[in-house]
């Protein structure tokens, strides 16, 4: 049976997004080999690739499918992690951090690959990104990122300012890299084309239906929701930012921050000039800013923090700002949506994945990049879950930590970003 969504749409994509959710609503006690908990990238694509190799595999949401990070996102396929791969490997060791960039490297390409492969119409470009420097620190900072890319052969392009100026349509950026494996797409739309394809191979979507607790069942578990019980052997939370009080520690092992967006109306031609090649953009910022357009040129806009005032308020006034500032020929510009979501970050920046009992794992922590993270960590899990090795998963298996000062982090972060927007709206 189809679930009757009463909710609001949660972004822009929520409500563009041609791919519709084939969710349905779950009917009583069920049992499954896996059980995934969470309806995002790194759930879907878990039950997707678990399907695939033939485990009988149930997602269970408590919204809608994407209704976390994954329909949120600016949908930036991005290559990599937040860090340099020279930083991944001296945190990781030469050999597990050069093994997780170089699959991180390709995942753009995977990502994009099951994009074609089961037809997700979910806007794809494959431009590439560009990270455009805010400052002349930011460039060099981009410099030493481009050398390091190009020397483990990956097809980055260090742009002088005059070059990013051309591409990006404002002077405003010192320079810029671009990476031509990287992309961007409509996350709402890959969310639910993933559950679609998750389906199609057998999986069972089941949204509407929050997960209370868990607790030992024999040789597997069981699993309490708000819609009956399910019996399972393994269980994967994918969680991430949206993990609430279900396993105790997988919600205070992130600082939560928050990112918002706004999206102007249907531009048309007028807004041509801006990302002309349709690249994906973000800056050096440490309060980091965000550009792009829809396959319906909208121009969408954000940074981090929350909306505040909603779409007549300070972040409005931040938005108007911005884009007057960056684009004067382009004259006045109406928002038609803006949203926030939250962000999960760890003291390091690196991912996580935990075993938090036997048959239980939780991969999480992507810190604001998670696209092509959780998409190859959900096809981690499969493969383990299939019979695979621990030792064979992207990162090691690491000890679930409180992320020290968490509520005050987040409380002094979100100060900051409120800041941000009101010294840059006036
Ligand atoms: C505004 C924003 C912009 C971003 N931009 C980018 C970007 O451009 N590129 C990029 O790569 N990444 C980006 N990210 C990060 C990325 O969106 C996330 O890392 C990613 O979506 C995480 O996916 P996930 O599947 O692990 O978790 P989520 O998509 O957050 O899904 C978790 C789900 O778990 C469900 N859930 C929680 N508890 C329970 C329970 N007890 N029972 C049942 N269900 C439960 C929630 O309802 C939620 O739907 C952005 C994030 C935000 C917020």
């Amino acid at each position: 049976m189809p679930l009757a969504r009463h909710d609001a749409p949660i972004s822009l994509w929520d409500v563009s997004a041609i791919e519709q959710d084939c969710s349905v609503v779950m009917d009583g006690a069920q049992s499954a080999e896996v059980v995934v908990i969470g309806g995002g990238f790194t759930g879907l694509s878990t039950a997707l690739h678990a399907a695939q190799k033939g485990l009988d595999c149930l997602v269970l949401e408590a919204n809608h499918i994407g209704y976390g990070g994954s329909g949120r996102n600016v949908g930036l396929v991005n290559a990599g992690l937040w860090l340099p791969p020279q930083d991944v490997r001296a945190k990781l060791g030469e050999a597990g951090g050069a093994a997780l960039v170089d699959l991180l490297g390709r995942a753009p390409d995977y990502v994009f690959s099951l994009i074609e492969k089961h037809q997700i119409q979910c806007e794809p470009t494959r431009a590439g990104t560009i990270h455009a420097a805010h400052s002349p620190a930011g460039y060099e900072d981009l410099a030493r990122r481009a050398e390091e890319w190009r020397r483990l052969g990956a097809p980055v392009d260090l742009l002088s300012r005059e070059d990013a100026a051309r591409k990006i349509g404002t002077s405003a950026f010192h320079g810029g890299l671009l990476d031509r494996r990287a992309g961007t797409i409509n996350p709402m739309a890959y969310a639910r084309g993933l559950a679609r394809a998750a389906s199609a191979a057998g999986a069972r979507i089941f949204t509407g239906v929050r997960v209370k607790s868990l607790r030992p069942n024999g040789d597997g578990w069981r699993v309490e929701t708000t819609s009956g019980p399910v019996d399972a052997k393994k269980v994967v939370l994918g969680t991430e930012a949206y993990s609430d009080a279900l396993w105790p520690g997988v919600n205070t092992a992130l600082t939560i921050i928050h990112y918002f967006q706004f999206a102007t109306e249907p531009l048309g031609s007028k807004a041509d000039y801006i990302l002309k090649e349709r690249q994906g953009l973000w800056d050096t910022g440490a309060i980091m800013f965000s550009l792009r357009r829809d396959a319906y040129n909208r121009l969408i806009i954000g940074s981090m923090g929350s909306v505040i005032g909603g779409l007549t308020g300070l972040s409005k006034r931040w938005a108007t700002k911005k884009v007057r500032r960056l684009f004067p020929d382009l004259g006045p510009v109406k928002f038609e949506t803006a949203w926030h979501g939250r962000i999960g970050m760890t003291p390091d920046h690196l991912p996580r994945i935990h075993r938090l009992a036997d048959g239980v794992y939780a991969p999480i922590g992507y810190n604001g990049r998670g696209i092509t993270p959780g998409t190859m960590f959900g096809r981690a899990m499969a493969d383990l879950l299939s019979g695979g090795s621990e030792e064979d998963l992207p990162l090691p298996i690491s000890p679930l930590e409180k992320a020290p000062n968490r509520a005050v982090m987040s409380r002094l972060y979100e100060l900051a970003f409120t800041a941000n927007q009101l010294i840059k709206s006036v």
